[in-house]
């Protein structure tokens, strides 16, 4: 790749800012107070996190202009030297990240990924089977008011009351009953790791291709501290970038060389027009970073972070889903905590500037909009610096909050303190 670039002319970069504050000034206000909320809280989505300053700055750029239909090389329109060149990058990168054959890094996000392998690899009808939604499943594996769950027939299995765990006997059962022309793994609501040799087992017994979604997972099956589908055998392996994998919001589709045709074609032109050259620019740096020893680390802390917390909460009497936790993420129940629904639970945190969600859990009894959880995590948290000692103050705000959460003066002294820890951790890009 070569430029022509005169390195002394960067104030471009600082004019877009200006051009923006006094041409919509409403847009503007709006992007500084949403750094601020970011600078001044606690973010502990666990589908969230930071990305990275080169992340803003590539999604920034002028790839936002350039029209790329087509792959690498084989492109419907001209003017593709630098387009071809970060494209192929990215699927270098991804390729020996996830030790896999092929990639495709073209999704807009999560959910056309998603779609793209259903429909490239299946047949409208066709029987798939996924993780119930309520045990952790995600909305993209045929929840009845999405598009897939229309087109596809989804059977589901769940975890076990008792284990947590998925029960091979039981999921078999399922596959010979129901003879699946796909078994799909992945979740963004369960907090142990996955037997993906199981899958894999049942799969091969009926005939099915197996798909893992390790969307929410993604950075720490790269940074090496959860099992990897590809190490047992699977087949197709998709994962949102913008988790804890910290890059731009994106999806990529990992697979092995037989499945190659069937994905590329699915994403484009089955699916998509043009790829965004400038996440696609971003989420080259992003692999490029989750290769490096560092983001081992990374991935190393998010996981110790989340099992202090989750062991801390629980110390002080929380209920949590399965007990504990093996990734980034927990779910706690905050009915029998706390005696408040998980709508309350999350209003309640927002008072003391801790962002989390409501959450389902498993059978839940309450609907999804007042349900009986809420949903933790540690990746953003991580990427801020924050370690043990900070989990353990944080389980001792959470834990006030909750218990006092009628006590508005409790509430008033924790958010200070929130926001007086949050203000010595900058928020990266900030
Ligand atoms: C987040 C997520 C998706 C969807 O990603 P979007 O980018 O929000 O469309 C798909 N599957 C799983 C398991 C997820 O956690």
């Amino acid at each position: 790749m070569s430029s022509t670039t005169n390195n002394s002319d960067r104030d471009h970069i600082i004019r877009q800012w200006r051009d923006l504050e006094q041409s919509d000034p409403a847009i503007f206000e709006a992007i500084l107070g949403e750094e601020d909320r970011q600078r001044r809280g606690i973010e502990l989505i666990p589908s969230e996190n930071y990305t990275y300053p080169e992340v803003l700055a590539c999604n920034g750029s002028v790839f936002t202009n350039k029209y790329a239909e087509g792959y690498p090389g084989r492109r419907y329109y001209g003017g593709q030297e630098f387009t071809d060149a970060i494209e192929r990058l990215a699927v270098k990168r991804a390729k020996k990240l996830f030790r896999c054959e092929h990639a495709n890094v073209q999704p807009l996000s999560g959910s056309p990924m998603n779609q793209a392998v259903y429909m490239g690899v299946l047949n409208p009808g066709d029987t798939i089977l996924a993780m119930d939604l309520s045990h952790g499943g995600h909305l993209t594996h045929g929840a009845p008011v999405s598009h897939m769950g229309k087109i596809f027939n989804f059977v589901r299995y769940k975890t076990d009351p008792v284990t947590h765990r998925i029960n091979e006997e039981e999921l078999r059962a399922l596959a010979h009953e129901h003879k699946p022309q796909m078994v799909l793994c992945g979740h963004s609501s369960y907090p142990l790791d996955l037997d993906y040799s199981m899958f894999t087992r049942v799969a091969k017994e009926v005939g099915a291709v197996t798909m893992a979604d390790v969307s929410h997972i993604g950075g720490l099956i790269a940074g090496g501290v959860l099992s990897n589908p590809f190490d047992h055998g699977f087949d197709i392996v998709t994962t949102t970038t913008h988790k804890s994998l910290k890059g731009p919001r994106g999806g990529m589709i990992l697979c092995r060389k037989p499945f190659r045709l069937q994905i590329n074609k699915a994403v484009f032109p089955g699916l998509q027009g043009g790829p965004h050259m400038n996440a696609i620019a971003g989420i080259a740096v992003t692999l490029g970073k989750a290769l490096k020893p560092e983001f081992k680390q990374y991935a190393q802390d998010t996981i110790n972070n989340a099992s202090t917390l989750a062991a801390e909460l629980s110390q002080r009497g929380a209920h949590l889903v399965t007990g504990g936790t093996e990734n980034h993420l927990m779910v706690v129940n905050t009915v029998d905590s706390y005696g408040i629904d998980g709508h309350v639970a999350e209003e309640t945190l927002d008072k003391v500037s801790i962002t989390v969600n409501k959450q389902i859990i498993p059978d839940d009894p309450l609907p999804p909009m007042r349900p009986s959880g809420i949903r933790l995590g540690t990746p953003a948290p991580t990427s801020r610096g924050f370690g043990q000692a900070e989990m353990v103050q944080l389980a001792a705000w959470m834990d006030d909050a909750l218990k006092g959460h009628e006590n508005e003066t409790t509430l008033a002294r924790i958010r200070d303190e929130v926001e007086e820890l949050c203000l010595r951790y900058p928020v990266p890009g900030l």
